[in-house]
């Protein structure tokens, strides 16, 4: 592991993961764009580590563009206002507390309060809003005849899927979805239940998907299409 940090044109500081690896004769060079940002390198064990610096150097303009076109991160703080689930919510931290609470204000904003210390604030926040996501999703479960059930609930930070269902029986949901509106996130819960009775994406699937739905199906499809990245802007 190294410590080293590229420094983008527009001033961004990007973690650089080198790793020395067996059998392998190139450098290669990877910017991971979802999650936590971050350039994931390889090289042989026999080259160092300068070497695989002057490599990332030598792409600067390629690994610029492909940051420059990813949405920024939103680093969340103390005070902080973010939208989740369909709800306004201010972030507040207070370190007295031990436990979390997410309360309904008068004017309809939300108010999170989290405790414990600053280096674990964004986390807490993360794992609350994960929490009510779980809550969100299982409620639009149950309102589902029983043969839609999935046997479990799994959330993911997948950057590909929004949903997934195994023949397991599990299904899984990126949490990010949490930052959708309200209706999209549903439609895809929707559709993973559509699933249970056709694995595939036949004009009878998607019948089933609007029978469960209801009608904006379309829409719902078009925003995931049109806006899905922005759904990893924060954390
Ligand atoms: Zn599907």
């Amino acid at each position: 592991m190294s410590s080293y940090v590229f420094v983008l044109d527009d001033g961004g500081e990007i973690p650089v993961v080198i790793e020395s690896r067996r059998g392998t004769r190139n450098i290669t060079l990877r910017p991971k764009t979802t999650g936590e940002f971050e350039i994931r390198m390889s090289k042989p064990f026999m080259v160092p580590e300068s070497q695989a610096i002057k490599f990332l150097e030598s792409k600067r303009k390629w690994v610029n563009s492909i940051f420059a076109r990813t949405p920024k991160k939103c680093v969340v703080c103390d005070g902080d206002e973010i939208e989740f689930l369909g709800r306004r919510v201010r972030l507040l931290r207070n370190p007295n507390s031990r436990s979390n609470s997410l309360i309904l204000n008068d004017d309809g904003t939300w108010t999170l309060t989290v405790g414990g210390g600053v280096d674990m604030f964004e986390r807490r926040v993360r794992d609350v809003i994960k929490a009510e996501l779980l809550k969100s999703i299982k409620e639009i479960i149950k309102s589902t005849p029983r043969e839609f059930w999935p046997a479990r609930i799994a959330l993911r930070d997948t950057s590909t899927r929004w949903g997934s269902c195994s023949s397991t029986g599990t299904m899984s949901f990126s949490w990010r979805l949490a930052f959708a509106p309200y209706e999209v996130m549903r439609y895809v819960v929707m559709h993973e239940l559509a699933h249970k009775k056709h694995m595939d994406h036949s004009p009878a699937f998607w019948r089933q998907v609007s029978e469960l739905y209801g009608f904006g199906v379309e829409r719902a499809k078009r925003w995931l299409n049109q806006n899905g990245a922005s759904l990893h802007k924060y954390f």
